[in-house]
């Protein structure tokens, strides 16, 4: 069961939580219980990604067929380039978790490539007459994309992405606007992801606006990381990643691992840290943030501060101030207390800002924050292809830049996992620079200046990156978030595409 972190109201099924996305109380939903990871789960036995995924994800949703289940998971990890679906690679001492091999090239597509199952599961328990879904994503970047690809063409389900116009990488922009489907509308919005996640909250919680969609004959569901669906799956490569570490002797005496998280909206690392509290031995969580340091600050001083400019980095899908899924954790941390977690929300609103009492703050005494500029996470990524010829992509190297900082203050404490949450080849522009790869980065170009970057490293240009050249750009559209409702409302009505 699970229940909102703003009321006491009873808990709902999975099936509800995930077809709401969000609370009706502006919450989001939490597990009432963490079942903990199993012997199989943990154990020595040998299992494929799929078999983990199963083990893993079945109790929380006790009311979905395990043979459906199963089958929604091996569709999944079937859309990965290869069987692993997250190797490990160990260079410079750092074990790199690859979250990157699927249909979109970041990690998002570990989540949203079985999403599109979780929802149809859920969705079939509504009965026949039930409003058709319509899935709403704000993305800074990469979960656009993944949405699409996950959603696409699924029956009873549409798709509608809101970028911000300025602030994606022009490969991320032409993954989406390139994407043929009769069920997706993206547009890009004047504003930054914080402007859209904040309208998209918005009309998922406004009455008016669950009307004007019902009289058309849909209800709305999230792909973001507000849906408990998208969250879940996540546990289970850092699951896999453990299980690569102890198998290949990496481990040191106390059997655990540090991961390090290149983090914006708080998904990626929440995850890590239901994995440990189901079991996982993990150590200490590093939440590395871009010059976007709200976080980094949080974790040094318990007060979380949003009244500042957003700066724009070359890590773009990391450009956020406002992270959800904090809230998740200040629910754990207030003692599951949802009138705390209102307040603290409430705060949040109101005057950009909050701060934690003492208890509240050593609750999260596992979490180490860091930050590095663009510059130090280039730097990085030089030093890693210099020596060993490995080359990372901006937000990874974010996450190695902290994790070298605090290694040059405290030496090295436990094998640590960088989730490694892009391709390079996403972010040409920034990784040929970083390794002092000529090239003009203006948005034509983009495409070249990856073909050169994998020329360079000896490696062949992912698919769907090559594919996107001379792709048609499909979806045009571009709006102020104040006029993303109504936008929403001609794409139903057939007026926009
Ligand atoms: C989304 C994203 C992040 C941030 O993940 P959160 O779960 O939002 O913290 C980091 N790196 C890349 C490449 C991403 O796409």
């Amino acid at each position: 069961m699970y229940r909102s972190t703003r009321s006491g109201g009873a808990p709902v099924p999975a099936e509800r939580a995930i077809i709401e996305g969000l609370a009706p109380d502006g919450g989001l939903y939490v597990p009432v219980d963490l079942p903990g990871l199993s012997a199989l789960a943990l154990g020595p036995g040998s299992l494929s990604y799929p078999e983990l995924a199963l083990e893993v994800l079945q109790p929380f949703f006790p009311g979905f067929a395990p043979g459906r289940l199963k089958a929604e998971i091996e569709a999944a990890a079937g859309t990965f380039d290869c069987a692993e679906v997250t190797p490990v690679v160990e260079r410079r001492g750092i074990h790199f978790l690859e979250l990157f091999h699927g249909r979109t090239l970041a990690f998002k597509d570990l989540a949203l490539s079985l999403m599109g199952g979780l929802v149809g599961l859920a969705g079939e328990g509504r009965g026949k007459g039930a409003a058709e879904l319509l899935v709403l994503v704000a993305t800074s970047g990469d979960t656009g994309k993944a949405a699409l690809a996950g959603f696409s063409d699924r029956p009873g389900l549409r798709v509608a992405v809101f970028y911000p116009e300025k602030g994606v990488s022009p490969v991320q922009r032409l993954q989406m606007v390139s994407h043929a489907s009769g069920n997706a509308f993206v547009a890009g919005i004047r504003g930054d992801f914080d402007d859209a996640q904040r309208a998209v909250k918005r009309i998922f919680s406004s009455p008016e606006a669950d009307r004007e969609l019902g009289s058309r004959g849909y209800s709305l569901t999230s792909a973001n990381s507000i849906n408990i669906a998208r969250l879940l799956p996540q546990i289970v490569y850092y699951v896999k990643a453990w299980r690569s570490l102890r198998d290949s002797g990496a481990l040191g005496s106390d059997g655990r691992m540090d991961v390090a998280v290149p983090t914006g909206n708080f998904g990626n690392i929440l995850a890590a840290w239901y994995a440990k509290r189901m079991g996982l031995p993990i150590g200490r969580l590093i939440c590395a943030s871009n010059s976007n340091r709200v976080l980094a600050d949080f974790f040094a001083t318990g007060r979380y501060d949003r009244n500042r400019a957003l700066l724009q980095t070359t890590s773009p899908s990391m450009d956020i101030l406002v992270s959800s899924n904090l809230e998740r954790l200040l629910f754990h941390a207030s003692g599951e207390d949802p009138g705390r977690t209102a307040y603290l929300m409430d705060g949040l609103s109101r005057e950009g800002s909050f701060a934690l009492g003492d208890s509240e703050r050593d609750f999260l005494g596992d979490f180490v924050g860091g930050w590095a500029d663009d510059k130090e996470a280039g730097a990085e990524i030089a030093a890693t292809f210099a020596g060993t010829g490995y080359l990372i992509d901006p937000h990874s190297a974010v996450a190695v830049a902290v994790l070298s900082k605090i290694r040059k203050r405290e030496g090295l404490i436990r094998p640590t996992v960088i989730a490694s949450t892009a391709s390079p080849f996403k972010f040409p522009a920034a990784v040929a620079g970083a390794i002092g790869l000529a090239g003009d980065a203006s948005p034509g170009s983009e495409l070249e200046l990856a073909a050169s970057l994998a020329r360079r490293a000896g490696l062949e240009l992912p698919p769907p990156i090559a594919l996107l050249s001379g792709a048609p750009e499909l979806h045009l559209s571009v709006v102020d978030p104040e006029g993303m409702e109504g936008a929403l409302y001609r794409f139903l009505d057939g007026g926009l595409s």
